[in-house]
């Protein structure tokens, strides 16, 4: 038998995907998550991501976040616990008093030498799953010192322009997925190119989303995916199957909130509210 060359997602692969809760469960068995975002004026970047990390299904989320969001972070999300960077403005040394089971880096972090050097020391020290988004992307692509800190199966979530910035410039659609796919291999990376129908390329493999739809171009959608496969990665699914599982539940929601509201009206945060339909509607 011959590969596919790409797999289409749809609910049959989602809902193989799903993993039941045992009644017995404790939030202990659904893992504690690491959301290291957010700067002076982008903070929303950290609520949405850490508000989205619970949603899926996380038992705890920590939100390292600078000072300056501390009373915003706690008050969007009482369910989150919270700790704060030395540095009032942007994150710079990232330090974290227990062990993560998932870590989502990146959000309204910004690119300056204070986020190049927090992202450097926590590419070294990091020991589980990472999902590198938005600015974490950025500084790579403008720091090529970080590329080989990158930890293996790390979870790449860039939209076009992070993508062009990191893989360079392509002539078309086809190169564009070589590029990737080259790059993917390359530092032995999962990358998910975001955009009508993300294209998820791990191990030369490919995976086409077929939820989502043009409402979800909007501020902050991005913010909430990365928090979707973190949140599944903290509790238990593996970093392929959270990006495939997430991706498709996060276009699942979109498509759930876009009946209730429209394309034009929805915002990043009615997504992250159609989570829940978006496991129920699975079965
Ligand atoms: P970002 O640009 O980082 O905020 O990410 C945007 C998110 O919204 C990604 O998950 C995209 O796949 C999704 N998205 C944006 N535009 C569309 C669209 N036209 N159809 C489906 N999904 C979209
Ligand atoms: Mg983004």
């Amino acid at each position: 038998t011959t590969k596919p060359v790409a797999q289409l997602i749809a609910k049959p692969q989602a809902q193989r995907f799903y993993k039941q809760r045992n009644k017995y469960a404790h939030k202990g068995n659904f893992g504690h998550a690491l959301v290291a975002a957010g700067s002076y004026g982008s903070m929303g970047a950290a609520v949405l991501s850490t508000k989205s990390t619970l949603r899926i299904g996380a038992g705890k989320v920590t939100a390292f976040i600078p000072e300056c969001g501390y009373n915003i972070m706690q008050i969007s999300v009482p369910e989150a616990l919270v700790q704060t960077d030395v540095n009032p403005k942007v994150l710079s040394k990232i330090e974290f008093d227990f062990m993560p089971d998932a870590i989502a880096v990146g959000m309204g972090m910004g690119t300056g030498k204070e986020s190049v050097a927090a992202l450097r020391g926590l590419l070294k020290k990091v020991t589980c799953p990472i999902l590198l988004d938005a600015d974490a992307l950025n500084c790579i692509s403008s720091t090529k010192t970080l590329l080989k800190l990158i930890p293996q199966n790390a979870i790449l979530t860039p939209h076009s322009g992070e993508l062009e910035r990191l893989i360079g410039e392509w002539s078309d659609d086809y190169d564009k997925i070589e590029k990737t796919k080259a790059f993917s291999k390359k530092y032995n990376v999962i990358v998910i190119i975001k955009g009508a129908n993300t294209i998820i390329i791990s191990e030369g493999e490919m995976y086409i989303n077929t939820t989502g739809n043009p409402g979800m171009a909007t501020a902050g959608s991005g913010d909430v995916l990365s928090g979707v496969i973190t949140g599944l990665v903290a509790q238990g699914y593996d970093p392929l199957m959270s990006s495939v599982f997430g991706v498709y539940l996060h276009g699942s929601a979109g498509n759930i909130a876009s009946q209730l509201i429209g394309f034009e009206a929805m915002i990043a945060s009615d997504i992250t509210e159609a989570l829940g339909d978006a496991f129920i509607e699975l079965f």
